[in-house]
């Protein structure tokens, strides 16, 4: 298979990876791809992960205390970790888009900007509340 096939059909079971994951780690994404691709290496999928957030085409979220994760929802949004599950989840604001023209306003040139919420998520929530229904 001549390199430049083979190098879009890596990023083309890369880009699906994260498409069927939500808010991966690169380690995520090696290890969905590889299953189909055993030949694929984790430094190939770290360098695609790398150049695709370089070129913004996904965006690398780092959130505290956890690897990056890379997400394929390229619009303004905070992410919210469920305390429970350990999930990330988006979270959209109306006016996100204005906090980092604010920011700038203030002295400071935003270039990125994360936003992240600490709570618990929908299922962990409905779950919760079953078991505590016989609590008075
Ligand atoms: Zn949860
Ligand atoms: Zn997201």
């Amino acid at each position: 298979m001549p390199g430049e096939l083979r190098h879009t059909k890596q990023k083309q079971a890369i880009l699906e990876a994260l498409d069927r994951l939500d808010h991966p780690t690169a380690t995520e994404v090696y290890e969905y791809v590889r299953k189909c691709n055993p030949f694929l290496s984790r430094g190939t999928v770290f360098r695609v992960l790398g150049a695709f957030a370089e070129s913004g085409r996904v965006r690398k979220v780092t959130l505290a205390g956890s690897d990056a994760r890379f997400d394929k929802t390229l619009a303004a949004h905070g992410h919210g970790r469920c305390r429970v599950c350990g999930g990330v989840y988006d979270v959209f604001l109306p006016d996100f888009a204005s906090l980092a023209s604010n920011a700038i306003c203030s002295g400071f040139h935003a270039e990125r900007c994360e936003v992240e919420f600490y709570g618990i998520c929908n299922d962990c929530a409905k779950k919760n509340m079953c078991e505590s229904t016989n609590i008075t």
